[in-house]
């Protein structure tokens, strides 16, 4: 198998801490001053959300820190989260003019400098619109369903936000380790967006606390649904349920229970000394070996079917990875998990990849050991809403099904829905790109609907 060895770093020295302590004031300013101001800003259309770059750097630049942060508020509800975990070498810092010269601004990290220094020194006004354009009830907060009510609670409508778990924020707070974003800079993302008059309503699950029909009952107006990829996918290979096998979002949610005091540290199904094998290369599975090591395994080898060519995981997570210690196995494709009481092992056909990319198995079997092994493959919706309320379309794979007109609604009239429950797991900013669009749709549909009932008349839906 090919094999790419990790380095001989001490697992011992890993902690959670932020890896990345970002930019003093001094060297913020000094990065700010090196932008061109560009007339033709090519890093705002590699930004998904158009963040309107350039002109927060400007203020930056001359020390308007408040104004910076006004500036990316019109287009962001969480810059300190963006600035942190946003692919954006492939992003606003790929498009960057200065790149060719290889001296690109740094624009996630100076995105962080401002939204954290606001955050510290509290410089921007946020206010509660005193209108009340509509009453929107948001089921899910990750950073679809917080830009969803951030936007509308501008917009001047009252959002109550629903969420399954004990604290909102989604992957935010459950799946992305804290090494990578710590929960503190979710928490005061969360705190301002709350400031804005927008209600969070934790420890409660549509479906089976409230139905939506329940919600729509206590008048609310319109409903977003945010909900995310929740099942874990497994590989369907004999030996899946062997105790050992475990799933890697599973994990990162335990881990982070752990750390805040929620759950006792022997509960996290990773252990100090254990041998652990992760199947998959994308972001989830960087993160959950990377989290396996903080945690104490003694080995983590990451096995994937493909070569460093195609992983999904950022370049940036994974020259993490390996300089902490990660081994990679690449054209490994598992077959069978080994054990009898408990998983001990990963059994593994050696792939060969053709020149046209295709891969085959070349018959050549190996045992890894592993006394934990990792499932990071994919993720697919939960049906606990769908299934309880009648109307809601779903496609073959489980993820809903929304319109162009009005954007993002489903096929239930006053029912929307956005970001990874829509368009499969993707980014932080891709889910909050379309979570904006749907709720500029959904800010229509309501205006429409309250001047229809002004006028003593109901918005009916021909297909029910
Ligand atoms: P989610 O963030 O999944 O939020 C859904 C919310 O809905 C959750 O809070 C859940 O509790 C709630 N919910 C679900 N069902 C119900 C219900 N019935 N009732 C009430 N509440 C409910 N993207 C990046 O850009 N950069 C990264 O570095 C990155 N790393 C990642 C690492 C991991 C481990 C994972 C899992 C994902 C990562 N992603 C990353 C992807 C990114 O986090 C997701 O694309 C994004 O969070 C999707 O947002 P969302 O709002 O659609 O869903």
């Amino acid at each position: 198998m090919l094999i790419d060895k990790g380095s001989d770093f001490d697992h011992q020295d890993l902690t959670f801490d932020e890896i990345d302590e970002g930019f003093t004031t001094k060297e913020a300013i000094k990065e700010a001053k090196r932008c061109l101001n560009c007339q033709k800003p090519l890093c705002r259309t590699g930004c998904p959300i158009e963040n309107e770059i350039p002109d927060f750097i400007q203020e930056l630049a001359k020390g308007n820190l408040g104004q910076a942060s006004a500036v990316i508020a019109h287009r962001s509800n969480l810059p300190a989260v963006c600035g942190r975990v946003c692919p954006r070498e492939k992003q606003c810092e790929a498009a960057c003019i200065l790149n060719k010269k290889g001296c690109g601004i740094k624009i996630g990290k100076l995105e962080r400098f401002i939204a954290d220094f606001d955050a510290e020194m509290d410089i921007s006004v946020l206010t509660k619109k005193n209108v009340e354009k509509g009453k929107v009830a948001v089921i899910g907060s990750g950073p679809a369903g917080l830009t969803v009510a951030g936007d509308l609670a501008k917009l001047g409508f009252r959002v109550t936000v629903f969420d399954g778990q004990a604290e909102p924020g989604g992957v935010l707070m459950y799946g992305i380790p804290e090494f990578r974003l710590n929960k503190e800079v979710v928490r005061r993302e969360i705190r301002r967006i709350e400031r804005q008059g927008v209600v969070f309503q934790t420890n409660v699950l549509i479906g089976r606390d409230l139905t939506v029909d329940e919600l729509f009952s206590q008048g609310y107006d319109a409903i977003f649904i945010g909900t995310g990829t929740a099942l874990p996918k497994t590989l369907e290979i004999p030996g899946k349920n062997l105790p050992g096998v475990i799933q890697a979002t599973y994990f990162l949610g335990m881990v982070m229970l752990a750390n805040h005091g929620g759950i006792a540290s022997l509960e996290v199904p990773v252990h100090k000394g254990d041998d652990v094998i992760v199947i998959g290369a994308g972001n989830v599975a960087i993160d959950a070996a990377r989290t396996a090591l903080r945690v104490g395994a003694a080995s983590v080898t990451v096995v994937y079917r493909r070569t460093v060519a195609n992983i999904t995981a950022l370049q940036s997570e994974f020259e993490g990875a390996q300089s902490e210690g990660v081994q990679f196995q690449w054209l490994t494709n598992p077959v069978r998990y080994v054990g009898t009481d408990r998983v001990t092992g990963l059994a593994c056909e050696r792939q060969i990849m053709t020149d046209d990319g295709k891969l085959q198995g070349s018959g050549q079997v190996e045992i890894l050991s592993a006394n934990k092994i990792i499932v990071a493959v994919g993720q697919r919706p939960a049906a606990r809403i769908v299934s309880t309320t009648a109307g809601i379309e779903v496609n073959q794979a489980g993820f809903v099904v929304t319109k162009d007109r009005p954007y993002g609604m489903t096929t239930r009239h006053g029912i929307f829905a956005g970001g990874d429950v829509v368009h499969e797991p993707a980014t932080v900013v891709l889910a909050m790109k379309e979570a904006k669009k749907v709720a500029s749709g959904l800010a229509q549909y309501v205006e429409a609907k309250r001047l229809m009932e002004e006028c003593g008349l109901a918005m009916t839906d021909t297909r029910q």
